[in-house]
């Protein structure tokens, strides 16, 4: 089952010839998601090959315009494609209200079935959920409301084996705290561990997107840290004043906060256009957290 993540864009505010604004595509078993809209962003998932019209959700971090401005270009090219398939959209309410005032004032909107969700993204946590993943909405510390978005594989811990199984009276709630890895207590008073009857899986595999924030790490320690995160890093460690007036973070402040909540892995984006060359910023990160890895147009990672 695949797990993927195709940047699309990661300059922040105002894009350069080399970098688009926020966008990336993930395609997690077979199927495809969008996070963040800016302009240009039909564009580039044109240029990367993706399969645009089985895009199924979309979510959208916060309403500053290089995060959604790209939504109408990109609906109305769904739609004039022929689209059937529904779309849902998690954003804020003021992007909702957007769309439906672009949609009155052009009069035109697409056919296809359009489902947006503002009230759980206001709401966060547990968002959206499929057989075998689930996304939660994190509330990040910005100029606006802001979300960031975690996306955490569903599977069991141990695969069990059925034959070893068949040697022992087992209840349902019991196998299920099996195939989560707890040892559980046999009528005999005798504990069976899941080692006894299964293997352990592969590791379950999560991925975090986290733009524009100053960093929270007390809000990310409440949930466990995902194989890899996403932070925004728009600024080095010089314009650390400017990172705390506009709401965002240094590369340093990212890599603190890949190690302090425990990834594997960092990807740094959302460079301010000050920076023609961002190796200064993967510099200053690796200080801090040695596996960070420079974002950039068109950067794939197969989890
Ligand atoms: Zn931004
Ligand atoms: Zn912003």
């Amino acid at each position: 089952m695949n797990f993927e993540v195709c940047i699309l864009g990661c300059s922040s505010a105002i894009p350069t010839a080399e970098r688009g604004l926020s966008a990336q595509w993930l395609e997690i078993h077979h199927q495809h998601y969008l996070l963040d809209c800016g302009e240009g962003t039909q564009i580039r998932i044109r240029q990367e090959g993706l399969p645009l019209q089985r895009l199924s959700v979309i979510f959208i971090s916060h309403a500053h315009a290089d995060h959604f401005l790209g939504l109408p270009g990109l609906l109305s090219t769904m739609d004039l494609l022929g689209r059937k398939k529904e779309l849902t959209i998690f954003c804020p309410e003021s992007v909702q209200l957007f769309l439906e005032q672009y949609w009155n004032s052009v009069d035109f909107k697409p056919s296809f079935p359009i489902t947006i969700d503002s009230s759980s993204w206001k709401s966060g946590g547990l968002i959206y959920s499929a057989k075998s993943l689930q996304v939660e909405a994190i509330p990040l510390k910005h100029a606006v409301p802001c979300r960031g978005f975690l996306f955490r594989e569903i599977r069991d811990a141990f695969t069990l084996n059925k034959l070893k199984l068949a040697a022992f009276d087992l209840s349902i709630p019991q196998i299920i705290e099996l195939k989560q890895g707890n040892d559980v207590c046999l009528s005999n008073g005798v504990w069976l561990s899941a080692n006894q009857v299964g293997r352990a899986g592969p590791k379950v595999r999560s991925y975090a997107y986290l733009t524009d924030t100053r960093p929270v790490l007390q809000t990310l320690l409440k949930t466990s840290a995902p194989m890899v995160l996403y932070h925004e890093s728009t600024f080095s460690e010089k314009h650390k004043d400017r990172a705390k007036k506009t709401q965002h973070s240094t590369a340093y402040e990212a890599a603190e906060i890949a190690d302090k909540w425990g990834v594997s892995v960092l990807i740094l984006g959302h460079y301010s256009v000050r920076y023609p060359n961002v190796n200064e910023l993967l510099e200053e990160a690796k200080t801090k957290f040695n596996n960070t890895h420079l974002g950039f147009n068109g950067y794939r990672l197969q989890l």
